[in-house]
């Protein structure tokens, strides 16, 4: 069999890895609309982006022309300490499905922030570092971001704060710690550190926190402050052309191996990881080279893309950055407290609506209970321990190749593996206790969302 010729788990050696990042945008014969300053309505300029991002990641937010975009060596020579991640050949999951479906998977959980977000964080902070900025805020619900960003600030000696969301830093205690061990200064956001805090503390002296809020504050900081700017961990154009070195990774290993995919897929929130995994497949589709089926899997309880307006929107709830064309349910939308907090974004990234909305990709909605009863397959037979944002992918790739025996058609699947579970044990505890619920929105739900979205 010509099968056993793959070999489980292949890494690239040095010499091997990316140069380049790959920019999707430069590929897209249409482009996506430009990000809107919502005070004039005219698109942004790069002098309006330079007053909150660092300036070389706006250069590169605005490219459209570059196919290709050097990795300067001082992040290739971070991106050692965690990458090449491993590409794997799926075998035990496959035996367990009993499928004529070749699957792999990229696995992006094998560094201490334990998923993808630290491939962007790498970049953001040496282009901070490199531009002679001394801090970099941001904010993180979940934690993931924030503890990617504190190990790159830490590496490349930058200071951080992280505007953490009350109720998170309080439900994830050692989360903040990891961060903290980096060196980043984490506030509980709402904090009595910035206006826009001390406004909302005053207002609801109770609440728990937002990531509206969380970014209202990280932002201020960044503005009012010397040396310092604001970052980012997913849906902006930079952060997806950052993290196409998955799929530039994932290439070239399956070009050794003999392998081209006929579906690509990947879990969406802001977009970040799909994109970058589809990258260098998409780029050939869109070139009229493959026929490849490129499928992002959202929570059904945070449905942007299927059940979402194509429209501009505001990408924060307190409505201060710019706006953008995306898939989005409001940036007023308050999606139910499910467990993949990654995914729990009311918008999208343009790129990733952009190719959806010109029918390059599909997208599918999947409920929580199913995206763990995955997990759980994939944790017995692979061995991982999946975050429950990377589960929802896995959801889709078991699906897909149960599709594949029914049929008794033999594709190959890629999938991304963006990160482990380790901090979501709350979640898996649910499951394992059986009180999981799943929660849709009404349509109803929905309309309160979509009365948010600023008419234009
Ligand atoms: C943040 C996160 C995601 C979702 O973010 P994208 O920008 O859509 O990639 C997915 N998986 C993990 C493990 C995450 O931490």
């Amino acid at each position: 069999m010509s099968d056993n010729k793959i070999p489980y788990k292949t890494y690239l050696t040095e010499k091997e890895m990316p140069k380049t990042w790959l920019n999707l945008n430069a590929f897209m014969k249409s482009k996506h609309d430009p990000f809107l300053n919502p005070a004039t309505g005219k698109p942004c300029t790069s002098e309006e982006l330079e007053a909150v991002f660092c300036k070389e990641c706006v250069k590169q937010e605005l490219n459209f022309t570059d196919k290709e975009i050097e990795i300067p060596e001082g992040i290739r020579s971070f991106y050692k300490t965690f990458r090449p991640s491993p590409l794997v050949r799926a075998y035990f999951l496959e035996k367990a499905l009993d499928t004529p479906a070749e699957i792999y998977y990229k696995f992006e959980g094998n560094n201490t922030s334990g998923s993808h977000k630290l491939n962007s964080a790498a970049a953001q902070a040496y282009y901070a570092k490199q531009q002679g900025l001394t801090s970099v805020t941001t904010e993180t619900g979940a934690g993931q971001w924030g503890t990617a960003l504190s190990m790159a600030a830490a590496f490349f000696g930058l200071n951080l704060d992280v505007f953490m969301v009350k109720v998170s830093s309080l439900q994830k205690p050692y989360r903040r710690e990891v961060m903290r061990t980096y060196g980043a200064n984490v506030i509980a956001s709402p904090s009595d550190t910035t206006e826009a805090g001390r406004k909302i503390l005053k207002e609801f002296p109770e609440t728990g926190g937002s990531l509206g809020c969380a970014i209202s504050e990280a932002v201020e900081k960044a503005v009012s402050t010397p040396g310092c700017r604001y970052v980012l961990g997913s849906v902006l154009d930079h952060v997806i052309l950052y993290q196409s070195v998955i799929g530039l990774e994932s290439k070239a290993v399956l070009d050794r191996l003999g392998v081209y995919p006929d579906t690509v897929i990947g879990c969406v929130g802001g977009g970040s990881n799909f994109g970058g995994l589809i990258a260098p497949y998409m780029a050939d589709k869109l070139q009229g080279r493959n026929g490849t089926e490129f499928i992002g899997v959202e929570p059904a309880s945070c449905p942007s893309m299927t059940r979402g307006k194509y429209a501009y929107d505001f990408c924060d709830r307190a409505k201060i950055t710019p706006l953008a064309k995306m898939y989005t349910l409001g940036c007023g939308f308050m999606p139910s407290p499910n467990h993949s907090g990654g995914l729990r974004y009311h918008g999208m990234s343009p790129i990733v609506s952009k190719l959806y909305a010109d029918g390059y990709m599909r997208v599918e909605a999947v409920e929580q209970s199913k995206v763990f009863e995955a997990a759980i397959t994939f944790a017995k037979t692979e061995g991982i321990l999946p975050a429950p944002e990377s589960s929802h992918a896995i959801r889709v790739a078991i699906d897909e190749a149960l599709k594949c025996k029914a049929s008794g058609q033999k594709k190959s699947i890629l999938f991304g593996l963006t990160g482990t579970g380790y901090f979501d044990l709350a979640a898996y505890k649910q499951y394992n206790d059986g009180t999981m619920t799943d929660i849709i929105p009404t349509d109803k739900d929905l309309e309160k969302g979509f009365a948010s979205i600023p008419k234009m």
